[in-house]
């Protein structure tokens, strides 16, 4: 698997990360995990070709995931995309979609061929050559999805929009890539919707995987980056990497 971080940003403005975004390719087909502002663009950056996009998976509806959207449609089609595009979401998807193509956008409606699927809370699904399983993860009253992606015998999870889960801890136990998000520092934020450094610090320590990549920082953490790395590798041997857009690594 050939892993490029397409965005590492969050909703705060921030000239250096667009929103959320992961390529995934093995073998030249890619499979696409959320889709926020700015995706799109960097999409075009990595050159791929885009007609070789077999799967998007959006892990939840908040724009920061999902708003390149109907833009990618757009360059599909301009650039004669000739596959069904297969679209893996939780269940609020079905009234998305149907606000796009039926109120929104219906210009869009039959210029790519989609093929929605609606992620369970614990699913399974393959998509190209790659397994992925889902759970849900804890973001307020949101309906989201956390991904495990397999592939020849290598692993990544991907823990999407979440505070300290369970579920994903158990998902993602013993990968080989924990991405994970870290939106805020330390102190006093709301509880039960994002990670902080020392929150992320007891699940890395539980999950244990080989390298753990920081995601979805507001421009707080990226300042204070350092002191972000060091807590979070507090206890565990893994190598923790400060996630920066267009990142790519294999495994
Ligand atoms: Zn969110
Ligand atoms: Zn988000």
């Amino acid at each position: 698997m050939k892993v490029t971080l397409l965005g590492t940003g969050t909703s705060f403005p921030d000239p250096n990360r667009v929103q959320s975004g992961i390529l995934i390719e093995t073998d030249k087909a890619y499979s696409l995990f959320d889709i926020g502002s700015g995706v799109l663009h960097r999409l075009v950056q990595t050159q791929i070709d885009l007609n070789s996009i077999a799967g998007l998976f959006i892990s939840h509806f908040h724009i920061d995931h999902c708003s390149d959207f109907v833009t990618l449609l757009q360059t599909l089609w301009l650039q004669g995309y000739d596959k069904h595009l297969q679209i893996f979401a939780p269940p609020p998807a079905k009234e998305w979609l149907r606000g796009i193509f039926e109120v929104g956008m219906p210009f869009y409606r039959d210029k790519v061929v989609i093929e929605p699927y609606i992620l369970r809370e614990h699913d399974s699904v393959q998509s190209g050559e790659l397994s992925v399983s889902t759970c849900p993860t804890t973001h307020g009253t949101h309906d989201v999805r956390a991904f495990r992606i397999e592939h020849a015998g290598k692993s990544i999870a991907i823990s999407s929009d979440t505070a300290p889960c369970r579920d994903i801890v158990e998902l993602a136990k013993g990968v080989d890539v924990l991405v994970h998000e870290c939106n805020w520092l330390d102190g006093s934020t709301p509880k039960g919707v994002h990670t902080s450094p020392s929150e992320l610090t007891s699940i890395v320590e539980e999950i244990n995987p080989k390298k753990v990549i920081l995601t979805h920082m507001n421009p707080d953490v990226i300042r204070e980056s350092e002191k972000v790395l060091s807590i979070v590798g507090r206890r565990t041997d893994a190598e923790i990497i400060l996630g920066v857009d267009l990142m790519q690594f294999n495994l």
